[in-house]
């Protein structure tokens, strides 16, 4: 079971909903939020339609956050956006590493490094985004992935950095797949990820940690993985374009965390 930390669930948009589709979606969203009180929710929408999310979100307990950033806060980097213009825009969170970047985008171990504190200047909670490829699990290369993942990226984070950071463990060949990690195997590498932490920055930012599991996640996997000890909660794409699905996520959470309650 969970280190007794309320569920925390985040929507990953990808690259869908228009302007109207966002703000039917957050209408979906906002009932359900309002009933699971105890958890946080979140939702990365993309860039188009951060504005309009906003206000949608305007008074509603739902956190607001996007998908990437760039490391520098302004200058001629056409086409990107600085975590200046996200809080700006209302953005209270910001992904970054995830391997969808890393696979087709060219983001590195070395821009994540970069990106973490031009979030942390702007206000931003980064949620970090780490994982092994289908390869490296069958070649017993996991945590040497995932080790390398943090060490590189974390390399210039002071353990007062941390309680604002936030995890994420998303396995590539459980992402959109259909194939979710068992517990015991996301398990495996959440302990290993607060271990890490530890040793960077104490065990008091360890146990605080927020670690989320990301990978084909759903209503019906949602409960046995948060029952987890290190699972603190969710990185949803696919079913946080639902509003039911989505919530149900949270819901089963819930009722995982307040049977230690
Ligand atoms: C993600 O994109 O972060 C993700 C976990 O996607 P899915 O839930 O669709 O596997």
């Amino acid at each position: 079971m969970s280190l007794a930390k309320p569920p925390f669930v985040a929507g990953n948009w990808k690259m869908h909903n228009s302007l109207a589709e966002t703000r039917a979606l957050i209408g979906g969203l906002v009932p359900f939020a309002a009933e699971l009180q105890d958890a946080e929710f979140v939702v990365l929408p993309p860039f188009t339609a951060l504005a309009a999310a906003a206000v949608a979100l305007a008074g509603t307990s739902i956190g607001l956050g996007a998908q990437d950033l760039h490391w520098e806060d302004r200058g001629a980097f056409t086409g990107e956006i600085s975590a200046p213009m996200l809080a700006d825009v209302g953005c209270r969170f910001v992904l970054i590493g995830h391997s969808e970047r890393r696979q087709f985008f060219g983001e590195t171990d070395a821009s994540v490094r970069l990106k973490i504190p031009a979030a942390l200047r702007a206000g931003l909670r980064p949620i970090v985004c780490v994982g092994e490829t289908l390869e490296e699990r069958d070649g017993g290369r996991t945590m040497d992935r995932i080790g390398r993942q943090l060490d590189e990226g974390l390399a210039d984070r002071a353990p007062s950095d941390f309680p604002g950071l936030i995890l994420a463990y998303e396995p590539v060949w459980a992402i959109g797949t259909g194939r979710t990690a068992t517990p015991a195997q996301a398990e495996e590498v959440h302990g290993f990820i607060r271990e890490k932490i530890a040793a960077r920055a104490g065990n008091a930012a360890a146990t605080c940690a927020i670690i989320l599991y990301g990978g084909s996640v759903k209503a019906a996997n949602a409960y046995s993985l948060f029952r987890e000890k290190n699972i603190d909660g969710f990185l949803v794409g696919g079913a946080s374009l639902d509003a039911a699905s989505f919530c149900g996520i949270a819901r089963e959470a819930l009722r995982a965390y307040k049977e230690v309650q």
